[in-house]
């Protein structure tokens, strides 16, 4: 008989298996679960070398799937100056200052997760260079589109007189034809993250979908790597095991891959291609290319994998990005910016449906939900209905009609509950504006979708977002109806459990592996301080887990 390694025993095992949805005591041998159930059950399994966990009568749960994340840029930031929710210019200053005393010899200061109106006017080089201006100094906004530079930064990046970009980048500059300091877009604010030590690398496989050019020497890759793992113990300190990125290149896969090979990878990760409007249509095979390579099916691709294609169909609310059936209700003449024709999307969606590869669609307004749908729907006409599980991601608007729509195409909606409007503790605005009375109803509608039998899954976006899913789940469970006749959209203890479980195994096609404690499975489990059943709903952010275990490992414990 195979003995226990780990045994975890005093528990409230919630274990997502609808089958067995309680149990005490679990126990773990190599890499995988080899028993749950009573206490009396699993205590057999015990011998002189197993670690024995009590849990203390608090919640056991599989380890956590993060369904949507950006992994290098949050590795990267978690070693900056985080200025999130920081906001007055004394304020802002201090930080500033208290930080250069810990790091004297930084040579470019970058600060993240600021606001837009953080100072409570606009920002400009000429506000930053009141905090710092011997050196570089630049400011990251939370939403990754707009980042604010300092005087030396802007010379030290030659865009003091502005650039050529890209429609939809732009260097801002004055009635005088000098930058303001304010970067809008990718095209424009990595020339400035370009001064930074990693020169932006974080960042290539959500702005460009490419490799570093020239290729990243040795030194810098250790240097990536060592913020891939900080990264990744971040996340375990959070309960988390597994992630899907939402951003890649092969870059990103060759550092995984050469962590992983010196046994240092300490949680799942899933990287996707993602295909850029820039590119051509029919360069989406790549993205079978790095299946090839990389694929879930080859040895170890449970621990590392690429299997889907991402692509952003439109933008975001706040800057009337996001593709509206209708105009804005505070620009009726806008209705966002569509990045694919409908022919484009579906001519790109039905090549990558073709290899069997999964889609992942950015879609935001109901113009870009219905547009996705649409896609996925005409790459199952195309090449005929399969388990295909594509995704959309975020949805924080649909139309009614669009509702059934998932469920019917057997769409996921990947959803992060901290975003929604409901949420106490978020501002209402600028999302009420842009989203309109009317259509509020269906805005962040997340039981609503539940409802029609799709699969939701959670997860944060970090880090447009803090990467801690205690946060996602409170934002679930307490979110308010924003208006008289808006659904209750708030979930319920097990679904918002499962949204960040289950659903995410499912999501990656791991369902048969993760996701659920169940004998056979992985060993991903997380023991928490507390008992979830008996945490208030609005205390759920200050849940911690005691131990974390990705793949039979201890990657955190307190
Ligand atoms: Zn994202």
């Amino acid at each position: 008989m195979t003995m226990a390694d780990i045994l975890i025993t005093n528990a409230r095992i919630l274990t997502m298996d609808a089958a067995r949805p309680r149990a005490e005591a679990l126990a773990i041998a190599g890499n995988r679960i080899i028993r749950v159930g009573s206490k009396d059950e699993v205590a057999g399994l015990r011998t002189a070398h197993t670690r024995v966990i009590d849990a203390g009568l608090k919640t056991v749960m599989p380890g956590i799937i993060e369904g949507h994340v950006h992994l290098f840029g949050g590795s990267v930031e978690l070693d900056t100056l985080m200025l999130n929710g920081v906001s007055g210019f004394d304020n802002i200053a201090n930080a500033v200052r208290a930080y250069r005393k810990t790091r004297p010899d930084e040579a470019v200061l970058l600060a993240t997760g600021i606001a837009h109106e953080a100072f409570g006017e606009p920002m400009t080089r000429h506000i930053l260079d009141q905090i710092v201006s011997d050196i570089p100094f630049l400011a990251f906004c939370f939403d990754h589109h707009t980042m604010w530079a300092n005087t030396k930064a802007l010379e030290a990046a030659g865009i003091m007189k502005g650039r050529a970009l890209p429609v939809g980048n732009e260097i801002v500059l004055d009635h005088n034809g000098v930058a303001t300091g304010e970067l809008r877009e990718p095209a424009a604010y990595m020339l400035a993250q370009a001064l930074t030590p990693t020169g932006g690398r974080e960042w290539l496989g959500m702005t460009t979908g490419e490799n570093p050019n020239p290729p990243a020497t040795q030194a810098q890759r250790e240097l990536d790597m060592k913020y891939f793992k900080q990264g990744i113990a971040h996340a375990a300190s959070l309960g988390i095991t597994s992630m899907h990125n939402m951003d890649g290149n092969w870059y990103q896969l060759e550092l995984l891959q050469e962590l992983l090979d010196r046994g240092e990878l300490n949680a799942r990760v899933e990287i996707p291609y993602h295909h850029k409007n820039t590119f051509e249509n029919a360069r989406v095979e790549e993205a079978a290319e790095m299946r090839a390579k990389y694929g879930r099916r080859r040895p170890q691709g449970d621990m590392l994998h690429c299997d889907r294609v991402k692509i952003f169909i439109d933008g975001v609310l706040e800057t009337y990005t996001a593709l509206m059936l209708e105009g804005y209700p505070d620009q009726p003449e806008n209705m966002g910016a569509p990045l694919f024709t409908a022919e484009d999307f579906n001519e790109i969606i039905t090549r990558a449906d073709r290899h069997g590869l999964q889609v992942t669609t950015h879609a935001i307004g109901d113009g870009g939900v219905r547009r996705t749908l649409d896609g996925y729907e005409a790459a199952m006409n195309a090449n005929g209905r399969r388990d295909s599980r594509h995704r959309i991601e975020h949805i924080e608007m649909i139309d009614p009609a669009d509702v059934p729509r998932l469920k019917e195409l057997g769409v996921i909606a990947s959803l992060q509950p901290i975003a929604g409007v409901g949420v106490p503790g978020n501002p209402p605005e600028p999302i009420l504006s842009r989203v309109g009375q009317k259509k509020l109803p269906f805005a962040y509608a997340w039981q609503t979708l539940r409802d029609t039998g799709a699969v939701i899954a959670f997860s944060s976006d970090w880090p447009v977002a803090p990467l801690s899913p205690f946060l996602g789940m409170q934002a679930a469970m307490t979110a308010v109806p924003m208006c008289e006749n808006c659904p209750p959209q708030a979930q319920s203890l097990m679904d918002t459990l499962h949204g960040f479980t289950a659903a995410g195994a499912y999501m990656e096609f791991m369902e048969h592996a993760k996701g659920t404690l169940k004998e056979g499975y992985l060993a991903d489990v997380v023991v928490l301080d507390a008992d979830m059943e008996q945490t208030e709903k609005t205390e759920i952010v200050n849940v911690r887990p005691q131990v974390t275990i990705c793949n039979g490992r201890v990657t955190f414990e307190t």
